[in-house]
């Protein structure tokens, strides 16, 4: 499949990995938007939040057991945001979903 964060996960494309275990794989964005930005993407290829189903969201509950312990090992004691961009209007570049981790300073105080 050509999908640049299965890719990533396979090795094929270098990337700065932050985290890793058997469902979820961790790396830092090659465009950040905050001091910290660490993209989390499932080892399984689920196109975005769209595609979520009951088969494959234990995926996504491990995701979001991996984000806080991210988050810590990071030193985002003050916060942070979690964001995952779907499709057109979402702004979504890569058809392989990630939860985008930004944190590290103030972030702004709009969404969209
Ligand atoms: P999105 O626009 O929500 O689909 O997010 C895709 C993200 O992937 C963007 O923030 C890009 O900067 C990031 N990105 C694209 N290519 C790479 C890469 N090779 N390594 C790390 N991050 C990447």
């Amino acid at each position: 499949m050509d999908c640049l964060f299965c890719k990533i996960i396979a090795g094929e494309i270098p990337s700065t990995k932050v985290y890793e275990d058997e469902k979820a794989y961790a790396f830092r964005d090659i465009n950040p938007q905050a001091p910290t930005h660490i993209l989390v993407v499932p080892k399984a290829h689920i196109a975005s939040v769209d595609a979520i189903s009951a088969e494959n969201a234990d995926y996504v509950a491990h995701i979001f057991t991996v984000i806080p312990q991210i988050a810590k090992a990071e030193g985002l004691v003050d916060g942070y945001r979690v964001v995952s961009n779907v499709g057109q209007h979402g702004c979504q570049s890569v058809k392989h979903l990630h939860f985008h981790i930004l944190g590290g300073a103030q972030l702004k105080d709009t969404m969209a």
